[in-house]
């Protein structure tokens, strides 16, 4: 059987620095995998390169057959793959809503919007709804109407998400959902991640706490020195001696 997201030998550099060597990493549709790797091992490099916001130098990426490794970002989403960012970045002046709702015309291509058009507004009218309906999902209706840049850190991150979804994926890819979060907030993502995974998303997700790891991951894979050293099951990871490796350096 064909891997949803089929990623084969990607190369990435920095100058001299050969931050990805040789990466391959098949996922199968309905899996919660962990990408792991000490601090600097390329995780978020991946990630840009997988959804197009880093040209990789070779290697091929395949998500659900076709090929998307010189596909534009923006294309990458069309292909029913979103990503969230380590750092959100939230403007200043703009709404909770409002950033969600934007979310869905950097998706769908802005013409129609200018436009003015009846289409624009039905759509207009579909990405409130859809923004709501997501906002309540992730516990964010009671800040919808505050400015983005005054939410948590926390929050951000759950605005990231939601934005993400607006996209409608069948893929998501996560960096760092939970670093920095408070403890409450930190279990309504894993819910949240949970309860998308129930509805057939399948989730990539970049992350360091081990609790949450265990909790949510089917299967980690692990990033040192520009190749995928290991694949396992979360609690197979404390005995493998390539990520011991990896983690201690040698
Ligand atoms: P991780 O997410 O695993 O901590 P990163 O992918 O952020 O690691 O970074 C891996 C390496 O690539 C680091 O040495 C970092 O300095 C380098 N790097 C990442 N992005 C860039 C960039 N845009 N330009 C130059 N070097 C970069
Ligand atoms: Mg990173």
């Amino acid at each position: 059987m064909n891997a949803f997201l089929d990623i084969r030998q990607i190369a990435k550099a920095f100058g001299g620095n050969q931050v990805l060597e040789a990466v391959d990493v098949q996922i199968t549709r309905g899996e919660i995998v962990g990408l792991l790797g000490p601090n600097g091992s390329g995780k978020s490099t991946l990630l840009n390169v997988i959804t197009g916001f880093t040209p990789a130098d070779a290697g091929t990426v395949f998500f659900d057959g076709q090929r998307i490794d010189r596909l534009a970002a923006h294309r990458i989403v069309q292909t029913g793959m979103a990503r969230t960012f380590q750092l959100p970045s939230m403007p200043t002046r703009m709404s909770v809503m409002e950033v969600a709702m934007a979310a869905a015309t950097a998706h769908h291509g802005v013409f129609g919007t200018l436009l003015g058009t009846a289409a624009a507004r039905t759509t207009e009218r579909a990405a409130r709804d859809k923004a709501a309906h997501l906002l309540n999902e992730l516990l964010l209706t009671p800040v919808r109407d505050l400015p983005a840049s005054a939410l948590s850190g926390g929050q951000k991150k759950l605005l990231g998400i939601v934005c993400a979804l607006m996209a409608e994926p069948r893929m998501l890819l996560l960096d760092e959902p939970t670093a920095g979060v408070h403890p409450n907030l930190r279990r309504d993502i894993v819910a949240a991640l949970q309860r998308l995974n129930a509805q057939g998303m399948t989730l990539v997700i970049v992350e360091h706490d081990m609790h949450f790891i265990r909790e949510v991951c089917t299967r980690c894979v692990v990033l040192d020195r520009g190749h995928i050293v290991a694949s396992c099951r979360p609690d197979q990871l404390a005995s493998n001696e390539r990520v011991l490796q990896a983690y201690l350096g040698s």
